[in-house]
């Protein structure tokens, strides 16, 4: 066992950590309080290649091992949480794409999104039917060259500023899971429209519902085979669970360090908040069970990378962190006093960004149920 990082993956910590300090957090409140999508973090994190981690380096990209990707999450995530939307999204698109998509497809929108022209939305959730993946409703009918898309998405992160989606639609619905099938859709075709929600919190980044009118797409767009889409996205969601792991324990760190040093200039009864074990008992309780949970997100990473089973890993991932990171954070408003609960410290964005991710990619409750199938098998869970 070999816990340190490596020289590349030191490298990409130090650089991305400077980035979040310096670019990423100063303005994370501003998209906010504006309710303003962050164009131009989106094109800092292009220039600086947070936006093509999992891409090859043909189309532009980082061709990041899975760990080191974990690592530039976590790192970014301290400064900006919702930016680092844009980081997962384009993780998913790198990786479905960049395996199974048709070459001149890639060629024409994988450099875009790593440069941070373009975004590639993730469509799978429908309004009647989220936890349930298998079963969507929206159809892709084949007509000659191209297929005929219909239906509805719901939910879709960064729908409004998005540019195509990585829509999934059946194509057999007799076959349920086994009739799922991936296509790029650029959201500029005839009969693509879209509709804003108003969130709790990532109120910059903008959910939304699609709709999908006879939308014709040519079949160079269709990822994959027909059919095969269903196991792939569950292989990718075991890939992006460890990474949103990170991405609510980075955030989580950065309110539990800024909690640390308010606590040691703040003073009650003449002493510092920090020298009583109220006050830090909590702190620590907190910092252990986020630093258990980073482990097993890296572990995970590591995993994928060797080519190991990690589903039940990945699950645990996105059962533990985002409650962990929501408690943490909501410990940290707690020891603001009064000061947590005003707009003027992040610990009440970052609480409200966070809590998305509760539900996100999969409740906990789904969580507990793939951790329950691996280990007691199909038959007995
Ligand atoms: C911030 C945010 C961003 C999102 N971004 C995207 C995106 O980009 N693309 C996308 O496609 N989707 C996205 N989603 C949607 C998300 O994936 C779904 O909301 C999620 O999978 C849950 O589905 P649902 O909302 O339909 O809840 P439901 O499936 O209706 O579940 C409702 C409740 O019942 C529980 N439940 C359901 N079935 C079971 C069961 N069998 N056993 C026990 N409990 C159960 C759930 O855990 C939940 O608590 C996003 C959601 C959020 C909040």
């Amino acid at each position: 066992m070999d816990f340190s990082l490596s020289e590349e993956q030191q490298l990409v910590a130090d650089t991305i950590g400077s980035f979040a300090r310096e670019v990423l957090l100063p303005k994370y409140a501003h998209w906010d309080r504006h309710e303003l999508f962050p164009r131009e973090q989106f094109l800092a994190m292009g220039d600086i290649g947070l936006l093509g981690l999992r891409v090859s380096e043909a189309h532009g990209g980082q061709d990041m091992d899975a760990v080191t990707a974990g690592v530039a999450m976590e790192a970014a995530a301290r400064g900006d949480f919702n930016c680092c939307y844009g980081i997962l999204i384009a993780c998913f698109a790198g990786e479905i794409l960049g395996c199974y998509g048709d070459d001149a497809v890639k060629a024409e929108w994988l450099p875009a999104m790593v440069s941070g022209e373009k975004i590639i939305c993730t469509c799978l959730t429908e309004p009647q039917s989220g936890s349930d993946v298998a079963g969507i409703r929206t159809r892709a009918v084949r007509d000659g060259d191209d297929y005929i898309i219909s239906g509805e998405k719901a939910s879709i992160t960064l729908v409004m500023a998005g540019d195509a989606g990585i829509v999934f639609a059946k194509t057999d619905p007799a076959a349920g899971a086994k009739g799922v099938t991936a296509f790029l859709v650029p959201f500029d075709l005839p009969g693509v429209s879209r509709a804003p929600y108003s969130d709790l919190g990532s109120r910059g980044i903008v959910r939304g519902s699609l709709f999908f009118d006879e939308v014709r797409v040519p079949a160079r767009y269709r990822i994959g085979d027909e059919g095969a889409a269903f196991s792939r996205v569950m292989q990718t969601f075991d890939y992006t669970r460890a990474l949103i792991g990170l991405m609510c324990l980075g955030a989580a760190q950065a309110s539990l360090s800024e909690t640390v040093e308010y606590l040691k200039s703040r003073q009650s009864f003449g002493q510092p908040l920090s020298r009583y074990q109220g006050v830090s008992f909590p702190v620590a309780d907190w910092a252990a069970k986020m630093e258990m949970a980073r482990w097993l997100c890296f572990r995970t990473l590591w995993l994928r990378d060797r080519e190991m089973p990690h589903t039940a890993e990945a699950a645990m991932c996105k059962m533990q962190c985002p409650d962990i990171a929501v408690g943490a954070i909501h410990e940290c408003l707690l020891l603001h006093g009064h000061y947590g609960y005003t707009k003027d410290y992040l610990q009440e964005q970052r609480l409200r960004d966070v809590i998305g991710q509760q539900i996100a990619d999969g409740t906990t409750q789904i969580q507990k149920l793939i951790v329950s199938r691996e280990i007691f098998g199909r038959d007995f869970a």
